[in-house]
């Protein structure tokens, strides 16, 4: 083992998948990054249905083969009762990317990953106190009975829900609970997911023999069914009551699962990440790929600061991020309520999640006010348009003899951009026919690339893309910009 370092970059509080997300990212830049972990590993933890996405994010950590264990289940197929009480519908297992995953050994895996690039380990230890102190942070840690000081810098909580008080949260939908059990269960090989009038049932299998089964309603539904509890929502269901007798109610555990943010997520180098700074409605089943996204984006964040401790950009663009997944998170979460079936409209449940209207009266903070702020601001009305394959060099010759011009559509703004793992200030061009401020288009930086472009030919601008870029690239490009009309022909 090596010697415990007095003086921290960076120490992390939890090592779930966001804290070893940015424990990697950290070390790969060269870091000196401490963690304190509270459990023995490998340890139980729920949370096991990975999405897709998560797959290039450990191919990003180098982590990849974590993913390749032949007790995982891949690909698993569901059947959904949403938006109509009578129908089901499929959703098809082959290549659709997700994994269920044995948590209490992967977060070990990684854990022991990790380790392996230099991450200094203390477990099981727990924060007796924080103290902010000049330019950095003293923990004072209890290791078994054994009292550590250490100095940090940075402090990146991701100590997951439960180490984010009550009072330091601010709620982002109404508050739910879970309720689940475990079934012996080698044959329904697929996931169900069923509305009904309180809540909505999830169904999928943990392992081979091991099936799950879990509600979630209104922390009142729950009381109310204390009695007959979970088979007594069960049998509301179609897809749920044949396993009613399967369930022992002995072996049911519950747990609050109400969404929220945290009030002062980044305070003084003491910054919230993963669960702790925002905990995701249990709808959209993607808690850890979203938990280690956003410590991918706090890495860079924190690079940016230990380089320059004076800026204000980290800060600023950290929150910016944060503020974006959570706006975009309730208001798919919103829709997804609205969309189940009809008669779930005039029911408790379904009526608060749908128009859910966030309250920071009693919990106003910097932070929470920038959030309100984005919130209530209206939504741009997008249309996507479903553009099919175009066929590239047809396209481009019909403008081949066409001088090309920036449409006057196009602005420019500044906006945050990652340059080098170091958060930057660029210029983004902004469209009617983009949904976000545009920086880079496959890494080409579009203002610079724009700025000249006025009055060109086609064949002049594919020359100037083609010293950097192969050529089939450089037509492709050409064709976004202009079937999007940002750039467009003089005539
Ligand atoms: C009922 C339920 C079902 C879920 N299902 C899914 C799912 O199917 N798919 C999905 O993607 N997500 C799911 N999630 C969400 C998922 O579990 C979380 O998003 C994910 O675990 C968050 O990762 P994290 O690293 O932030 O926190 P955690 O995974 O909670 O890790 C926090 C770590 O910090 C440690 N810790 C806590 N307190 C201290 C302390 N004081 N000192 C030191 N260490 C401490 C803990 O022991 C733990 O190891 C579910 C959540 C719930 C509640």
């Amino acid at each position: 083992m090596n010697t415990l370092p007095e003086h921290f970059d960076v120490f992390i509080l939890g090592a779930g998948p966001a804290g070893l997300c940015a424990a990697i990212r950290l070390l790969d830049m060269g870091y000196v990054v401490g963690m304190i972990e509270q459990e023995q590993f490998p340890r139980p933890q729920i949370g096991e249905s990975l999405s897709p996405g998560i797959h290039n994010i450990f191919e990003y950590l180098n982590a990849a083969h974590l993913l390749e264990d032949s007790t995982y289940i891949k690909n698993i197929p569901a059947k959904i009762i949403w938006e109509s009480k009578e129908h089901s519908y499929d959703r098809p297992g082959p290549d659709n990317g997700g994994i269920v995953v044995d948590r209490s050994k992967l977060d070990q895996e990684l854990l022991k990953f990790a380790v392996s690039k230099g991450l200094h380990l203390i477990q099981p230890a727990k924060l007796r106190q924080a103290i902010h102190s000049g330019n950095d942070w003293i923990l004072e840690i209890l290791n078994r009975s054994a009292g550590i000081s250490i100095h940090s810098k940075i402090v990146l909580d991701a100590r997951g829900r439960k180490g984010t008080l009550l009072n330091e949260r601010l709620p982002i939908a109404p508050s739910a609970v879970a309720a689940w059990t475990h079934i012996d269960n080698a044959v329904v090989k697929e996931s169900f997911i069923e509305a009904f009038a309180e809540g909505w049932l999830w169904g999928s299998p943990v392992s081979v023999n091991r099936y799950r089964i879990m509600a979630f309603t209104d922390p009142g539904t729950l009381k109310e069914n204390s009695g007959s509890h979970l088979s007594g929502l069960m049998n509301k269901t179609a897809l749920f009551a044949p396993f009613v007798n399967k369930i022992r109610n002995s072996s049911i555990e519950t747990c609050l699962v109400s969404s929220f943010v945290a009030l002062a997520p980044w305070d003084k180098q003491f910054v919230k990440i993963g669960e702790a700074a925002f905990t995701l409605d249990p709808l959209s089943s993607t808690g850890v790929e979203k938990a280690m996204r956003f410590s991918l984006q706090v890495a860079i964040a924190i690079n940016t600061y230990l380089k320059d401790p004076q800026s204000e950009h980290p800060k600023n663009f950290y929150e910016e991020k944060l503020i974006e997944s959570v706006v975009s998170h309730t208001n798919w979460t919103a829709d997804y309520y609205r969309k189940a079936w009809p008669d779930c409209k005039t029911a408790a449940f379904w009526m608060k999640r749908a128009s859910f209207q966030l309250d920071i009266s009693k919990s106003k903070s910097d932070f929470t006010l920038k959030l309100e702020k984005v919130l209530n601001n209206d939504r741009p009305v997008f249309e996507k348009k479903q553009v099919g394959p175009i066929p590239v060099d047809y396209f481009l010759s019909r403008f081949w003899n066409e001088k090309i011009v920036v449409s006057p559509h196009v602005t420019f703004k500044a906006v945050y951009a990652i340059d080098h793992d170091c958060v930057v200030i660029r210029r983004a061009i902004i469209h009617p026919n983009l949904e976000l401020p545009l920086v880079y288009l496959d890494q080409l930086e579009l203002y610079s690339f724009l700025k000249d472009i006025n009055g060109s030919a086609i064949s002049n601008i594919l020359d100037s893309l083609n010293r950097s870029m192969a050529m089939e690239k450089s037509k492709k490009m050409l064709v976004f910009l202009l079937s999007n009309r940002l750039l467009v022909p003089t005539r």
